[in-house]
């Protein structure tokens, strides 16, 4: 039994760490040396964490998994029939079970301008361009470039709760960068959504929470605006109105990843692969889909959010599936253990729904909620969460922002990892990104 693993972000590595525990034959395929943790992109986006804090190479976490291969390559074409990767380098790789866990990409939904000007934020290169593009324009601000040039202004489009997170991160960024000095004046941001609320899957509560926390950390919230077009120093809203901006950061949707797409599995909403209860793919005996790449149905038949805790579960239910298989036994359906949704607006400003009445806390408490849910995903990659959670309450508790945001060098988490442990993060390559369909992480909840 050799089983293929296409993805190596949390759904994978899950699936493999399972199968390796057990001396199965794996082989894990990603474009990436690294798997990169996706709830802290945001933070190497705004200087608070080095990308190599979130990126950790495929072969350190298997370092004692000698079942488990990892190879470093893109995968032009699945086979779902055959159980076959055609690899970009020319290889080809079958297993006698596939794994589907490719992950999303951004959608622009169409918007003109969007796949051109704006930044989406799904992986560590994307975060590393926002950054350095943001770092450009402070340097083009304390050049003199004019302040309604939209110079260091900041559009985030999409309410969700990565536009909100994300847009609570800047805002403070942005006052950090003008109260040291570091440019001249403080630009405007602005998050717009379509929608009638912030954080929409969460309840009203947080709704107004969310705005009142974005608002006291200067940012404007339109909402009811649809975004109609992207330019390089501005957003044109469907109202007819327009927004300076030289940055545009795209938390408006995502969509299942192009090579699951172009597969031939049956795919719903979002482009994302229909995984039928126990999470294999109808039609193609062997074949499984998890994580972000899948919509997975829940108990009754709904799909689940596309979130950490959905992605890690289900690799790890896949594994166990396919080691009931060779046992005999048939797979049994996924059960999804929800553990809340929560957003983390900035510091001290957090928001979380946790248990069976979706209870809401805010605060510090509602931070509890994120670090314990944060430390057990990063437990996939990580063996020292607890450098994790020291690294984290530093940043929600003290505000350095000051010290820290504005500096070029971020307080690093102490992962305490060899120096050979170097993901190879390369920015040359804009990821391909999709316009079909529905799918709305903007809108879609996160813990
Ligand atoms: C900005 C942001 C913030 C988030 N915050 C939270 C949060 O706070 N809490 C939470 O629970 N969830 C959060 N999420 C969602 C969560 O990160 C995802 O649900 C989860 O990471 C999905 O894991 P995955 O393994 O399915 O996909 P991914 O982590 O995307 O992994 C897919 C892997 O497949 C690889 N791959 C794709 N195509 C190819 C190909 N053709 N060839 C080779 N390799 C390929 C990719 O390189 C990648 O490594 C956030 C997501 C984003 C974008």
């Amino acid at each position: 039994m050799t089983v293929v693993v296409l993805g190596g972000g949390l759904a994978g590595v899950a699936c493999a760490h399972k199968l390796g525990d057990e001396g199965v034959d794996v082989v894990l395929v990603d474009r990436n040396d690294y798997h990169q943790f996706q709830p802290l992109l945001y933070q190497v986006a705004t200087s608070q964490l080095p990308a190599e804090d979130i990126a950790r190479p495929h072969r350190t976490i298997f370092r004692d998994y000698p079942s488990v291969e990892v190879v470093t390559a893109h995968v032009e074409e699945v086979s779902l029939a055959d159980r076959t990767l055609r690899l970009a380098d020319g290889r080809t790789l079958a297993g006698s079970h596939l794994v589907l866990a490719a992950g999303s990409r951004p959608n622009f939904f169409g918007v003109p301008g969007a796949d051109e000007h704006a930044f989406p934020l799904y992986s560590v290169a994307d975060a590393e361009r926002l950054r350095l593009h943001l770092q450009e324009q402070v340097r083009a601000a304390g050049s003199g470039a004019a302040e309604d040039d939209g110079t260091l202004d900041v559009v985030v489009v999409g309410g969700g709760p990565t536009g909100v997170e994300t847009t609570g991160a800047l805002a403070e960024l942005m006052t950090a960068w003008a109260t040291t000095g570091l440019t001249p004046y403080r630009g405007q941001i602005t998050l717009v959504d379509r929608g009638d609320a912030l954080l929409g899957a969460f309840n009203k509560k947080a709704h107004r929470y969310s705005l009142e926390k974005l608002s006291e950390r200067g940012a404007t919230v339109k909402l009811e605006a649809g975004v109609a077009a992207v330019h390089v120093d501005r957003v044109e809203i469907d109202d007819g109105t327009s927004i300076r901006a030289r940055t545009v950061v795209w938390g408006g949707g995502e969509s299942g990843s192009a090579v699951a797409q172009g597969s031939g599995a049956p795919t719903g909403r979002g482009g994302r692969v229909d995984a039928q209860p126990d999470l294999t793919v109808e039609g193609f005996p062997g074949v499984y889909a998890v994580g972000d790449v899948a919509n997975i149905p829940d108990a009754d038949g709904a799909a689940l959010p596309q979130l950490g805790s959905v992605a890690q579960q289900s690799g790890t239910w896949a594994a166990e599936n396919i080691l009931r298989e060779r046992h005999g036994s048939g797979p049994t359906p996924f059960h999804y253990k929800d553990k809340g949704i929560m957003a983390m607006i900035g510091r001290n400003a957090a928001v979380a729904e946790v248990g069976k009445g979706r209870h809401q806390v805010e605060g510090p408490l509602a931070f509890a909620a994120w670090l314990g849910v944060h430390a057990s995903l990063l437990s996939g990659a990580h063996s020292r969460t607890d450098a994790f959670l020291t690294w984290a309450w530093d940043y929600f508790d003290r505000d350095h922002a000051a010290t820290v945001e504005a500096s070029s060098t971020p307080k690093r988490i102490a992962w305490g990892d060899r120096e050979t442990d170097v993901p190879h993060i390369s920015l040359d390559e804009r990821p391909t990104t999709t316009t079909p369909r529905q799918g709305d992480r903007g809108g879609a909840t996160h813990e």
